[in-house]
Formats: structure tokens, sequence, C-alpha cells
């Protein structure tokens, strides 16, 4: 049901582009010094990627503080890359998910296709398995989720929730924004907005 991502370089764009509005708000938020935050944004080099990327849409969007002796850099919530790893957050989600969906078979294909070995694979199983559940975000918006949504494992469950009723460029816009909190450093422990 969920087989690939969506190949056309306009929802990779898009997703450029809600990044952009994450990174406006956290310039507006301003440090939490009060600094004003200048645009630092740094060249990410993602693997496997479905369609070729420009290389403005591999830069990871982050400030840094101008005020002295603070400096700090900060790095907004994104939805295309997931903390410091280095295969875009969709890909992650779309490969462990078809490990536990019904056509594990397409596995193989699409990490040959995105370059992923196994081992990564087996490390992203942990993360989802172990990591994700404890995490103060999943205590919090899966409550808000399970009603809902039947939670049998993740992130198939997520994929499924989010992509059953949606084609896929705005169903994968849609998981990609909910998970966004999750992508930054210590951003496992951010709360959902409610
Ligand atoms: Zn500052």
């Amino acid at each position: 049901m969920y087989h690939d991502l969506p190949h056309n370089a306009r929802f990779w764009s898009f997703l450029f582009a809600v990044d952009e509005d994450l990174a406006e708000i956290a310039r507006k938020n301003a440090c939490p010094c009060g600094g004003r935050l200048h645009c630092a944004n740094y060249l990410r080099k993602p693997k496997g990627t479905p369609v070729q990327l420009p290389q403005a849409q591999c830069l990871r969007l982050s400030f840094c503080c101008d005020r002295d002796g603070c400096r700090k850099r900060v790095t907004p919530p994104s939805v295309r890359f997931l903390g410091r790893k280095v295969y875009l957050a969709a890909i992650m989600i779309l490969i462990s998910a078809m490990r536990q969906g019904p056509t594990p078979r397409r596995v193989r294909e699409l990490s040959q296709r995105f370059k992923v070995n196994r081992r990564t694979i087996a490390r992203w199983q942990i993360f989802w398995r172990e990591h994700f559940p404890q995490t103060p975000f999943w205590k919090i918006a899966g409550a808000r989720l399970t009603p809902v949504v039947k939670i049998v494992s993740l992130p198939y469950s997520l994929v499924d929730a989010f992509l059953r009723c949606h084609p896929p460029d705005v169903g994968w816009t849609q998981l990609l924004r909910f998970l966004s909190p999750i992508t930054i450093t210590g951003g496992l422990k951010i709360e959902v907005p409610q």
C-alpha cells in the first residue's frame, strides 16, 4: 500500500518550504538569551535521495545568536532531516515501516535504491521500537492519536494513519510535520504544542 515516496521534485521542494516556515518561526522567537538570530545554515549530504535534490535543498536551516558571550546555535525542527541521521527522514520512516507492513519483500528493493544497508535498517528498528516510544514527545502525541489510531507497530501504524486517507504528497507532509519536533537536538524531549 505504501510502497514508495513521492518522486516529483515539487513534493521535495514543498518540504523545503515547510522547513523555511519552521525556521522563520524559530528566528522570530529569537535566542533564549534575547539575542538576535543570524542565518547559519549548513550543508548536509543526504544519502540516496529519491530525486536529485538541488544543493539549496540539502541545507539544514540553522541560526546563530549574534550576542557576544552567547553565540548559541539554534536549529529549528525539520520535516526533512531526523536529528543527525544522514538519511532523509522520509526514507528512514518508509523503509522501517515497510519492514513491518504487509509487503516486507519490497524492503530489499527500496534499500538498494536508497543505498541503505541492513545494519542501518536494524539500528532504525531499534530507534522506533525502543527509543521513540520512551520519548516525552510520543507519550503526549501518541496519547492524542490513540483514540483514533490503533498503534500496532511503529512507525508502520503512523504511516498507515497518515497515508490511508490522503494522497501520498499530503499524507507524507502531514506525517513529517507531525514528527518534526523530534528532529532537533534534544528534540526528543520537546513537548508537542497543543
Ligand atoms: Zn543568545
